[in-house]
């Protein structure tokens, strides 16, 4: 499949079009930002890394029955997804306390949760992504109650399928983040998930092997992801 037109150039991916109006490609860069992209910089590989993290990820979930965007890898660095209209809600699910949670209630990071936590915050850089309830997103319709619904259960199943699956690959799963899409009256997964999108700790010795190491300037950071790469993708 042919990339046509640039249609969108993100912090860490651009999108073009192709022949097929239904169908667009993503290609994974090796940019990284961080903090509302105050802070900016590069890390080798990650695109690829992030491509085939994601291609896994998406068609684990495929098999467990959770529509996504994903159609196909095309390459180290593109993948074909569906054309699909993104909610403007992000949705962060945490098993463990850490980042914004930690900070947002004064807790000590690695607080393990007695139930998984949900949270959603409106989709607005300028806004710094703010905290919303379910209440803000009907209210000013930023989705129906049936979407909600369908977005909301389907962040608790992926939880579970990947808090499984990552456990097999000895890392902890602590939190991530998802995206949604309408496309054809129907609710995709779509974005990325990888280690740009989850804080994912090594199971003995709860090393971070996530963005969190550019973020924090912790070192070693394309180690993390390669990692993380032969772990999950061998
Ligand atoms: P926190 O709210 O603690 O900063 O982030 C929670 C989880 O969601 C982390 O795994 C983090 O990587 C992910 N996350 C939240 N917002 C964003 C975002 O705008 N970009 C990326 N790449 N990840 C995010």
């Amino acid at each position: 499949m042919q990339k046509l037109k640039l249609l969108y150039e993100g912090k860490a991916k651009k999108v073009y079009e192709t022949p097929d109006a239904d169908l667009l490609i993503q290609e994974f860069k090796d940019d990284a930002t961080a903090f509302d992209a105050t802070k900016r910089g590069t890390i080798a590989g990650k695109g690829v890394i992030n491509n085939k993290i994601s291609a896994k990820i998406f068609e684990l979930l495929d098999t467990k029955g959770v529509a996504t965007h994903f159609v196909k890898l095309l390459s180290d660095r593109d993948m074909l997804i569906k054309k699909v209209k993104i909610v403007p809600i992000e949705v962060t699910i945490r098993n463990i306390v850490a980042g914004g949670m930690s900070k947002l209630l004064d807790i000590e990071e690695g607080r393990r949760l007695k139930t998984p936590v949900l949270e959603y915050h409106y989709k607005e850089d300028k806004l710094h992504d703010p905290l919303i309830n379910d209440y803000h997103i009907r209210a000013l319709e930023l989705a129906t109650d049936a979407e909600l619904e369908e977005i909301c259960s389907s962040s608790f199943t992926i939880n579970e399928i990947l808090r499984r699956f990552f456990e097999e690959k000895n890392l902890i799963l602590v939190d991530f983040k998802l995206e949604f899409g309408r496309y054809r009256g129907r609710i995709l997964l779509a974005d990325e998930i990888s280690p740009d999108t989850c804080r994912l700790w090594d199971k003995a010795t709860n090393e971070k092997l996530d963005k969190d190491r550019f973020r924090r300037d912790l070192g070693n950071v394309e180690g993390a992801y390669q990692e993380v790469y032969r772990r999950v993708v061998g």
